[in-house]
């Protein structure tokens, strides 16, 4: 399959971040702010930022039903966090999310995990005034379980985390999101970092 670009959904929240990956990678991208971006698109990133803002917005541009059209013509989409509230909330995958699920801004927090459908190596996760994700549908796969609830999920339209890997060294989802929309990917290195310092970059 020969895909085309990624585009990064730019109305609020961590586009660049996003860009930035995919750039990385060596993947062509444009920003997309109106229905007519979304022509001819090989994947869509929906950033994390502020859910309710995002989906004014979404709403106020008319986007929202083009979106859904293209998912519904086999337009993969990533959501992070925000995003991932938003695919919720529109129902591109069948998952139910807590907002604010650990508390407010200061209970902000870094981890990290081995997912092993997305790389060998343990991936750095960031959660900012994250939801949870504490239901998913039977055609849902799980990716990344922590305790009562789910971080990383996916279907064959949709890979959806509560965390920013766009916030993180880590190029890994970008990688298996790039996959998934049918890119040839070669194995970039991660960006530089040190698991003790790299919120500093
Ligand atoms: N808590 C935010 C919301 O409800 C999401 C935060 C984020 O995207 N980092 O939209």
């Amino acid at each position: 399959m020969v895909t085309k670009v990624i585009g990064v959904l730019d109305l609020q929240g961590g586009v660049q971040e996003h860009l930035a990956h995919l750039q990385a990678l060596s993947i062509p991208t444009k920003t997309v702010k109106l229905a007519k971006d979304l022509k001819g698109l090989g994947g869509l990133i929906i950033p994390g930022g502020e859910s309710t803002c995002l989906m004014r917005l979404m709403h106020v541009f008319n986007l929202i039903e083009p979106i859904l059209q293209e998912y519904h013509a086999g337009l993969k989409i990533f959501g992070t966090c925000a995003g991932t509230i938003v695919l919720s909330s529109h129902g591109f995958i069948d998952i139910d999310i807590k907002k604010n699920a650990f508390g407010g801004q200061l209970d902000s927090f870094s981890s990290e995990a081995v997912i092993p459908e997305i790389s060998s190596k343990p991936i750095p996760l960031t959660f900012i005034r994250a939801p949870q994700i504490v239901r998913a549908g039977s055609e849902v796969t799980v990716l990344l379980r922590i305790n009562h609830y789910m971080a990383a999920v996916e279907t064959s339209g949709i890979l959806a985390t509560i965390f920013h890997p766009e916030l993180t060294p880590s190029l890994a989802f970008h990688r298996y999101f790039a996959q998934k929309c049918g890119f040839l990917v070669s194995d970039e290195e991660d960006f530089e970092w040190n698991r003790h310092t790299w919120m500093n970059h």
